[in-house]
């Protein structure tokens, strides 16, 4: 998705440790227009799923996966990190190592939320490792549902998350695939999506 890729390169900034911001659209301040347009594409590609539920985490994940819900007209659910009480204890939950934090937290979804009846897009701002995607996995396979596949806007490609999920039959696709971004010089390149890993 051109678009995407524009924003990356116009508004994006690159950190020291792999870190992509890209606050000012995404993951602060949120571009509702844009966010719309990037809904429609993941949602188009899953179009044919019929997909009964999309699944993401809170909090940056909200943004992407609201408008890819309304345009498959299902319910979005998000996995909660914090630790909340109002959830009671029935509940999936999973372990997820941030990648971004450093640190381990359980991810956590009711159980009234998701069921074996339920075919889930997952559906999440960034893909790295993979570790919050594999969380939510972990709660589709509790649930007994079956997975459509994963939606990402983001997808760095340099990491391996997307290269394992894909080779173990997992259906990814990524607006916008990182081929190698530079700290130093705010380079970014991407992926060419004829590329073989994609
Ligand atoms: P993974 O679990 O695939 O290693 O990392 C994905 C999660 O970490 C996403 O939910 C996202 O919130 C966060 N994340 C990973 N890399 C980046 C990045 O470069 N920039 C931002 N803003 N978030 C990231």
């Amino acid at each position: 998705m051109d678009l995407l890729q524009k924003k990356i390169q116009s508004d994006g900034k690159v950190f020291a440790g792999n870190i992509l911001k890209v606050d000012s659209f995404l993951n602060h301040q949120i571009d509702v227009d844009f966010m719309d347009q990037l809904g429609k594409e993941i949602a188009r590609r899953f179009l044919s799923a019929q997909v009964t539920k999309v699944l993401t985490i809170e909090a940056s994940g909200i943004a992407v996966a609201y408008p890819v819900a309304r345009e498959l007209h299902c319910p979005m659910v998000f996995a909660k990190k914090s630790k909340t009480k109002n959830l009671g204890s029935s509940v999936y939950s999973a372990p997820v190592e941030s990648f971004t934090h450093d640190c381990i937290y359980d991810i956590k979804v009711a159980k009234e939320y998701l069921s074996a009846d339920d075919v889930v897009l997952i559906v999440d701002d960034f893909l790295a490792n993979g570790n919050a995607v594999r969380g939510l996995v972990a709660i589709v396979k509790q649930a007994g549902a079956a997975l459509a596949g994963v939606g990402i806007a983001v997808e760095k490609g340099f990491q391996n998350g997307g290269k394992e999920l894909r080779r173990e039959g997992i259906r990814v696709e990524s607006m916008a695939i990182i081929e190698e971004m530079d700290a130093l010089g705010g380079e970014i390149t991407f992926r060419d999506e004829s590329s073989a890993d994609y």
